[in-house]
């Protein structure tokens, strides 16, 4: 089909291609509009609705309790909301056009000047936290309004009002790095610090000392007094430690429980840590006058020094505290440092913890029996039961050695229990070898006196052995006194009763308060090695002895002296008064099968002569 199209008058104006062409062209530009118009509907439904977006924007920015703000590429105010309007206490609209200068004061407007401009240059947000003089923090957020070609246009910005979470960050912090109880660094506080300063100390090949300070006797200070004496008196301590230290760059904390610790940087000799530690000592030993009781401190130091004992903050505290129990070991209140025979020790101590178990088990233990002769030799007193650990590994081990080990656990109990029983069925093995009994003294330990079960224990074993009371006796020490228990004393006092001595050991040595001296059941006192030794030229020895001599008449208490290892310490003794002797002039603690021997030659009157002649 073809079409002719005539003008009114009937003449043929185009042909039938000419008519297509058009028609076509027709068509298109029809849909062109109807597309255009579909188009513009669109855009204008975008439009409305980002309109609509828009103002629910603002609407949430105005609930937000932050100020928000929006600039333009001038940094002046295009939008803020509700929030930084009522900051500046005027109204937003007072607002718009102006830039930072205007509504800041000018050294913070000039730093905001500068983070707009790096935000804009680098067209990438910026985050910081900023604290105002008022003692506000604010965690600010500035990002930049970039067209779709990656232009700049403006900035926005937002910042919280961080102070509360600032403060909890804070406290947290002191939380975690101070000690609760006297605000100085706490331990894992101090291992941060130090761990830094060994860094330094490498990097310019400089000295440091570690000092680990430990209270003397603070546990029966906290038994005899309380715990909150004990607290004041680490509050005290801190005090003064923090108060030495603070003008001479040293660092110090609490490592825990009654343990100190000052660390000098910068070493420039060994001399001056010792020096530290003497004004330490100066500092922190003396009377303390707290809710009216006067408590004594006593200090004991170890020092371990980078880079001559180690290179690392773990070996550093490891050597200190092995050097503060060499300190205690020694006699407490003293300075020690480092060296190799302390690390050795220590090493026979961590073998001793490992063997020590089995050791009961694998019937290792043995006890040795040191005969209490009188002073004239004539004649046998008793013996006193010492215990000996024959390990195939280590040796023979001395008690002084083991049995703080053995205390630091429950094991003391099963060896104390192993001891006491052990000794009546020798006592009575020899009755029945040799016809003759002798008091067979054992040493007691803390832990075992104040348990429930003391009394218990040694009255089942009397009874299943139907060992005779007064062939016991009982050594404790004045460091057990110190709690005041009376359940134990309980326990001495029912002893006693029935026939058992109780033997003060090492007297002179423990706490100097005397009074359990008339209100606990004792029949002997033993004065310490440590005052016999050369007694008859060491005047101070004498002095002590007179007293002590002087004391066990006024408490109607008998007297023995132990360590005595030669002949004129004995006369000197004999001269004084004292009439019972124990020690290696006699004889040295014996293994069960050479006590008979030595039975018959006291007998024989060997030792009697013997004394005479010496
Ligand atoms: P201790 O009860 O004061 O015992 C006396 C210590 O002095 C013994 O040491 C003894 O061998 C030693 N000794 C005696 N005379 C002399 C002397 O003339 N010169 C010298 N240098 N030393 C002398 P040992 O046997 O090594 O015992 C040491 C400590 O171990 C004892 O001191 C006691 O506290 C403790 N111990 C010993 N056996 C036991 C036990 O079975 N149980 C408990 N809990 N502790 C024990
Ligand atoms: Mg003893
Ligand atoms: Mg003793």
């Amino acid at each position: 089909m073809s079409i002719t199209i005539f003008d009114l008058q009937g003449y043929k104006i185009m042909s039938d291609i000419s008519v297509l062409i058009l028609s076509v062209t027709i068509l298109v530009l029809v849909l062109i509009i109807i597309i255009l118009s579909m188009s513009i509907k669109k855009q204008r439904r975008k439009l409305v609705s980002m309109s609509r977006e828009n103002s629910s924007f603002k609407t949430l920015c105005d609930l937000i309790k932050a100020p928000i703000w929006f600039k333009d590429q001038d940094f002046k105010m295009v939008w803020v909301n509700k929030f930084y309007a009522q900051m500046f206490d005027r109204s937003k609209a007072s607002i718009y056009g102006l830039t930072d200068k205007e509504l800041a004061p000018a050294k913070l407007a000039e730093g905001y000047y500068r983070d707009d401009l790096m935000v804009k240059e680098s067209k990438k947000p910026y985050v910081y936290r900023e604290n105002e003089k008022t003692g506000l923090w604010f965690e600010t957020t500035k990002f930049p309004l970039l067209e779709e070609n990656g232009n700049c246009y403006g900035l926005g910005g937002i910042a919280f009002n961080i102070t509360a979470l600032k403060k909890s960050e804070s406290l947290m912090h002191s939380v975690v790095y101070n000690d609760y109880l006297t605000g100085i660094s706490n331990r894992l506080s101090l291992s941060v610090e130090i761990t830094k300063m060994l860094t330094i100390s490498k990097e310019n090949e400089s000295q440091l000392a570690f000092i680990c300070i430990d209270l003397d006797n603070f546990k029966d200070i906290n038994e005899l007094y309380g715990h909150s004496v004990g607290n004041e008196i680490l509050k005290k301590i801190a005090q003064k430690l923090k108060k030495y230290a603070s003008d001479k760059g040293i660092l110090v904390g609490r490592f825990g429980g009654d343990e100190f610790a000052v660390v000098v940087p910068n070493l420039k000799s060994y001399d001056y840590v010792t020096n530290v530690c003497e004004d330490i000592k100066k500092h922190v030993n003396s009377i303390y006058d707290i809710f009216d009781s006067n408590v004594t401190i006593n200090i004991s130091i170890g020092v371990s020094i980078y880079p001559k004992d180690c290179d690392n903050y773990e070996d550093l505290v490891r050597q200190a505290d092995m050097s503060v129990h060499v300190a205690k070991e020694q006699g407490k209140n003293r300075i020690v440092f480092y060296d190799e025979e302390i690390g050795k020790a220590n090493f026979k101590r961590i073998k001793i913890e490992m063997n020590i178990r089995s050791a009961l088990d694998n019937e290792e233990f043995v006890l040795h029996y040191q005969p209490k002769v009188s002073v004239d030799g004539k004649s046998i007193l008793g013996f006193e039961a010492l215990i000996r650990w024959n390990n195939s590994e280590l040796g023979f081990i001395s008690p002084c050695d083991f049995i703080p080990v053995a205390e630091q656990s429950d094991l003391i109990i099963h060896i104390s229990d192993w001891v006491l029983r052990k000794a009546m069925i020798q006592n009575l093995q020899w009755n029945k070898q040799y016809g003759k009994m002798y008091p067979i003294a054992v040493n007691l330990s803390a832990k075992q006196i104040y348990r429930m079960d003391f009394l218990p224990k040694v009255l089942s074993v009397l009874e299943e052995l139907n060992y005779p009371p007064q062939y016991l006796e009982l050594e404790i020490t004045e460091s057990m006194l110190m709690s005041k228990d009376d359940a134990s004393r309980a326990s001495f006092e029912k002893l006693r009763s029935m026939g058992a001595k109780i033997t003060m050991d090492d007297f002179g040595t423990g706490y100097s308060n005397l009074s359990y001296l008339s209100n606990f059941p004792l029949d002997k006192l033993k004065i310490d090695r440590r005052f016999i030794t050369d007694i008859g030229n060491n005047k101070e020895n004498q002095q002590i002895v007179k007293a002590i001599i002087m004391l066990a008449r006024a408490f109607d208490l008998s007297l023995i002296a132990e360590g005595v290892e030669k002949i004129d310490e004995l006369q000197y003794l004999q001269s004084m008064g004292v009439d019972v002797i124990q020690g290696f002039y006699f004889a040295k603690p014996l293994a069960p099968d050479t006590v008979y021997d030595f039975v018959k030659s006291v007998e024989s009157g060997d030792w009697a002569e013997k004394v005479v002649r010496d």
